[in-house]
């Protein structure tokens, strides 16, 4: 190995498990070219770092060490607590030649080992309620490190979860796949590079502006719009590696050379890199969306992490006027009355088609409906038969020459505007949870203002659809 590579660390099992390519980066990208990790990313570890301090406070006494440092004398640290034979350590760090891990929690069982007569399993905290692929595989590394320093090997992986209550897994269920995951890892620690692979989340990812530069200087087909990688693979397997190459392929020949991927999709890939190929919105299906005096346009804004809704926002289209309603909790506990006040409002639409984009709004109904209950008038109002997702109107209708096909890029690629240049739906969380915390009403028209823009964004998609200028 050369000495130049960074420790192999657990979180290189999650990373590879989001997106190879991001193991490869972080081992021989250029810290200057990784991008800020985004506010909402930086407020989740935050809140794990609370969370992981509540549920080891329940554990009873604990030896807490340094959390930073030199990992030679971190590590020094760790070994002597461990050959004192302290019941709980917090924060312990783990060394072995390249491997190197922190355990959130080291705990002493009384299975004689190296040390004495007792020995150390590794807990993580974590905010899930069950234990995951990832978790799993993190835990496999503790355990092999622990083996190596200690002489025994804790036959149970084990954490706490988002209730600190302890969930456990034979260490036999998942040492197999762990071991095809490091295979993969120490491929890619050793120079291999993973083929691009877009998706959504890469825009939080820190390394988005280098892939996405190397994606475009190679003109790669990664850059097409919800392609899969065993089809890009098969792509490339079959020659059509760029985009120009896909985009100027006959169909014929595609068809017949790109083994394992229908035709439907073949089409759809080759009109997409079209798009992108020749900077072209690509009409390809009628909208054939309703002709109604009254329109609605509907976007709901909610914090994930609390399973909290804060703000339905409507946009209400009637009578050529165009009028703005929100329906808002400004904590928590208010959220079942700005839902029934929005129950209350929408049953006097009944039949309106209620524009929306994404699939968000029908299911946080459903959630919303079971737990504060709904009027038969608003149920009727809310029937998913007037609902009308765009998003899914925009597929089936439209090729357009983005990467992606978020609100925000398709509305931005028509010319719409946000007020705010930090708008988002992240962020409208961190600011509803700002607000929460420190009462600025700033945060709150924030929100608001965002969400406006957001139903404002929908309409102007809207009438872009229904426009014969769009095609
Ligand atoms: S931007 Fe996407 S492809 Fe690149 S490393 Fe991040 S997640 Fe992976």
């Amino acid at each position: 190995m050369s000495a130049k590579l960074p420790h192999l660390t657990p979180d290189a099992f999650y990373r590879y498990l989001k997106c190879p390519h991001w193991v490869y980066w972080d081992v021989f990208g250029d810290l200057k070219d990784k991008g800020e990790v985004p506010p909402m990313l930086q407020k989740l570890r935050e809140d794990g770092v609370l969370h992981e301090k509540r549920c080891v406070e329940k554990m009873g006494a604990f030896e807490e060490l340094a959390s930073s440092g030199d990992p030679e004398e971190l590590f020094a640290a760790t070994l002597e607590a461990m050959r004192r034979g302290v019941p709980l350590i917090y924060q312990g760090s783990l060394l072995d030649g390249e491997w190197s891990g922190r355990p959130d929690l080291l705990r002493r069982v009384e299975t004689p080992s190296k040390l004495g007569d007792w020995s150390y399993e590794a807990i993580d905290i974590k905010s899930s309620r069950e234990m995951t692929e990832a978790q799993s595989y993190q835990l496999v590394f503790y355990a092999l490190l622990l083996k190596k320093i200690q002489g025994v090997k804790p036959e149970t992986l084990k954490m706490l979860n988002v209730e600190c209550a302890e969930r456990s897994m034979p260490i036999d269920d998942a040492e197999q796949g762990f071991f095809e995951v490091l295979d993969r890892i120490l491929a890619i620690r050793a120079g291999e590079k993973p083929p691009l692979s877009f998706m959504s989340s890469c825009k939080d990812s820190p390394w988005f502006g280098m892939c996405k530069k190397e994606a475009e200087e190679g003109d790669d087909i990664s850059l097409i719009y919800k392609i899969y990688q065993s089809e890009a693979r098969r792509l490339r397997d079959a020659g059509y590696s760029t985009l120009t190459k896909l985009a100027e392929a006959d169909l014929a020949a595609l068809h017949a050379g790109v083994k394992g991927v229908t035709d439907h999709r073949l089409d759809r890939l080759h009109l997409q890199a079209q798009s992108l190929h020749g900077k072209k919105t690509m009409r390809i299906d009628e909208p054939r969306l309703p002709e109604t005096d009254v329109e609605l346009h509907f976007d709901i804004e909610g914090d994930p992490m609390i399973g909290v809704e804060y703000l339905h926002g409507l946009l209400i289209r009637e009578g050529g006027k165009e009028t703005y309603k929100a329906f808002t909790a400004e904590n928590p506990a208010d959220e079942g009355r700005a839902w029934l006040e929005f129950c209350d409002f929408i049953q006097g639409y009944a039949g309106a088609p209620i524009y929306h984009y994404g699939w968000y709004e029908l299911d946080a109904i459903r959630r919303l409906s079971a737990k504060y209950g709904v009027s038969a008038k608003a149920a009727a109002a809310l029937d998913p038969a007037n609902m009308i997702d765009l998003n899914r109107v925009v597929q089936r209708c439209v090729i357009f020459p983005l990467y992606f096909y978020s609100l925000k890029d398709v509305a931005k690629h028509l010319g719409f505007r946000w007020r705010a240049a930090d708008a988002s739906g992240a962020n409208s969380v961190l600011w509803f949870q700002e607000w929460c915390d420190k009462g600025d009403r700033a945060l709150f028209q924030k929100i608001m203002d965002y969400n406006e823009d957001d139903v404002r964004a929908t309409a102007h998609l809207k009438d872009w659809l229904v426009s014969p200028l769009s095609s």
